[in-house]
């Protein structure tokens, strides 16, 4: 059982806490074989079971009394209740039960979906928050070269999985561009023969596009990202650009490649330019502003991101960074306002809620990487470097620009055989499993959590990481305890919004024909 007692600094952002047995029932009364194994936690006036199948309810006190001492009896509310909810150990059918484990864990039964490719280390941006460790425009030596890009598509296509992600990742990866196109069209070959759901997607500052490249990109259905911090002041303080207003030209961008998806007849609801920003210290006290400008922008989502420990990042973390309660803080006060908008009729949500309502509401498992279970590295994603090296994801890469090949599990020359089955992948895979963590054994949010490893190793030495001490696992937890305080006091409206975040539409257009 998990007892430890966190300081609640935040008067916006609930904190769960643990459940004291002691003041509900002696312990001669429990009767530990009613019930399937389960975790608790206290939410607000209510208390939160959960159980290994991602099945959870709010009891009250009395409730969850009536619960541990084994007392509902067939037919009552309360037994019927956690029946259905397969916390009734005689009640529960195993065959649905594995079924719809095998559903949601599909991604265990095939090999790595998404492939981020480095197309250079160039970038003409200097932001300060960079992790990717990027060099001047004048190094093309660190280009990708289309030897080194044709045997990394050909590993890619010898995934099992059926499904392939190619992601273009830098630097700036447009100012390799002669290499993205080879990827592109030559995956697109190789995918007449190998039939897979192929997607592409890229990350881009936007600052070298011009209409021949979006011609190229739109005609080739690859996924347009970019990066955008907030208003102007905010992201050009940040997001250093010598070349002109890197704010500017993001939005102007952006404007009209949403137009553009306009004019293809694809649904603007849907096909939107996706912007991230990296929320820094200057943008602790932005939020609301932060919002307003992605929602002027016709973002329909906004995923906000903590800073990362991982390259320049981590060398800028003394005038950038922040605590994790100040972040926790943040992101409360940001979600409550877009909480605002949506009643308002305003059709935006927060990436990280959406994904986890969409496991606690929607019982789907989004294979979003850094929250599953096992982690991403290695067998859901791969990256690889200009100079051929594959590391575990392309946060395993950054690691390794800081000076440490930790998580290089191969080459492109080593094949797909080996890169799945070396020790370093085995190695990788176990630590990204929370049923062998610590803390995470009796965490209420075990169903619906997850590791990343790389994040353990770089922030606290070791693969596996202490989740007591971990901002990873604070991250997540403060998040699952907000999320968990607003379904405890949502009204039918709010329902109805939660469900309508965790509604997962296909973006077909971005799927290459087979
Ligand atoms: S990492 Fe996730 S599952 Fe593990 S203790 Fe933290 S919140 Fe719970």
């Amino acid at each position: 059982m998990n007892n430890e007692v966190r300081s609640d600094t935040s008067t916006l952002l609930p904190r769960g806490r643990q459940v004291d047995f002691a003041q509900l029932s002696s312990p001669s009364q429990w009767k530990p074989d009613f019930a399937v194994p389960y975790n608790q936690r206290v939410i607000g006036k209510k208390i939160l079971i959960s159980n290994d199948f991602g099945d959870w309810l709010l009891l009250t006190h009395d409730e969850f009394r009536d619960f541990v001492e084994g007392r509902p009896l067939p037919g009552e509310p309360l037994y019927e209740k956690l029946k259905k909810a397969n916390f009734v150990a005689t009640d529960v059918d195993l065959w649905a039960q594995a079924d719809r484990w095998r559903r949601k864990k599909r991604y265990l039964f095939f090999g790595p979906t998404l492939h981020a490719f480095v197309l250079t280390h160039r970038c003409n941006h200097g932001c300060q928050y960079c992790h990717s460790s990027i060099v001047g425009m004048e190094r093309m030596d660190t280009d990708m070269s289309i030897e080194v890009a044709r045997r990394g598509v050909d590993v890619a296509f010898s995934t099992t999985s059926p499904a392939l992600t190619i992601e273009f990742q830098g630097g700036e990866p447009t100012a390799n561009w002669e290499v993205l196109k080879f990827i592109v069209d030559y995956a697109r070959q190789k995918n007449l023969d190998a039939k897979k759901v192929l997607s592409f997607a890229l990350v881009t500052n936007l600052s070298l596009m011009d209409d021949e490249k979006l011609d190229f990109l739109l005609d080739r259905k690859v996924q347009i990202c970019t990066s955008m911090d907030g208003p102007a002041d905010l992201h050009n303080k940040i997001r250093i650009f010598r070349g002109g207003d890197s704010h500017e030209l993001v939005l102007a961008w952006m404007k009209k490649i949403n137009q553009r998806y306009a004019q293809m007849g694809l649904d603007v609801n849907q096909y939107r330019v996706e912007a991230l920003p990296t929320i820094t210290r200057p943008s602790l006290t932005r939020w609301r502003d932060i919002v307003d400008q992605f929602v002027d922008a016709g973002c329909r989502a906004i995923f906000l991101r903590k800073l990362d420990p991982f390259g320049f990042a981590a060398k800028s973390a003394k005038t950038l960074g922040y605590s994790m309660d100040e972040f926790l803080e943040f992101y409360a006060h940001a979600v409550d306002y877009i909480i605002e908008l949506n009643r308002k009729g305003v059709q935006v949500m927060e990436r990280h809620a959406a994904i986890m309502l969409n496991k606690i509401l929607a019982d789907e498992e989004p294979n979003y990487l850094d929250l599953r279970i096992p982690g991403g590295a290695c067998i859901g994603q791969m990256g690889y470097a200009p100079d051929g090296s594959v590391y575990s994801s392309d946060e395993g890469r950054f690691v390794a620009s800081m000076g440490d090949d930790m998580f290089r599990i191969g080459s492109v020359d080593d094949g797909y055989r080996t890169l799945m089955t070396n020790a370093s992948t085995r190695a990788l895979v176990m630590a990204g499993l929370n049923d062998g963590q610590p803390d995470c054994v009796s965490c209420v949010y075990k169903p619906w959590c997850g590791q990343q490893v790389e994040y353990n190793y770089k922030t606290q030495g070791s693969l596996h990481g202490h989740m007591r001490d971990s901002v990873w696992c604070r991250k997540h937890k403060s998040i699952f305890d907000y999320l968990m305080h607003k379904l405890e006091a949502a009204d039918e409206r709010d329902m109805e919004m939660f469900q309508l975040w965790t509604t997962n539409r296909t973006l077909d257009h971005f799927i290459v024909e087979r």
